[in-house]
């Protein structure tokens, strides 16, 4: 199971995260307010240091994925093949997020079988156990 590497600018993501909330750093600064991912201490539009975490409604669509196949880390290798997705999200469709798609928030890597993965379709977050590792599952399964 993968865990969360943690620094400043993303730790309100996993904070969050762990409560089932999926936020976005936003920039604070009046009139402009873009999003941004990942995180980072400056806002790339108007240099703004100030930042607020808004939450996103947790759907997406498959904008892209892979099927990686060994050789792999041991820990993955027994879990190929397994997809790994890129979903691009409704609220900030600028904003991609890589993760899983699977068939429940702890479900097995390779719980859902990969001919059933489509660019674009629609895909709802989920959070683990515990970690709070966001992962995706398809709105109709
Ligand atoms: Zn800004």
């Amino acid at each position: 199971m993968l865990t969360p590497v943690v620094d400043d600018d993303g730790a309100p993501f996993w904070e969050y995260a762990a409560q089932g909330e999926l936020r976005i750093q936003a920039c604070a600064e009046p009139g402009c307010g873009e999003l941004r991912f990942p995180p980072r201490p400056c806002c790339p539009h108007c240099h703004s240091f100030d930042s607020e975490w808004r939450r996103m409604s947790g759907k997406g669509r498959v904008w892209s994925y892979v099927v990686p196949h060994p050789p792999l880390l041991p820990d993955y290798a027994a879990q190929a093949p397994y997809n790994v997705i890129v979903v691009e999200l409704a609220d900030a469709p600028r904003i991609r997020l890589v993760g899983n798609l699977v068939s429940g928030p702890d479900a097995a890597l390779n719980s859902v079988a990969q001919e059933r993965i489509r660019i674009g379709a629609k895909v709802q977050v989920v959070f683990t156990d515990g970690a709070g590792l966001p992962r995706w599952v398809l709105e109709r399964p």
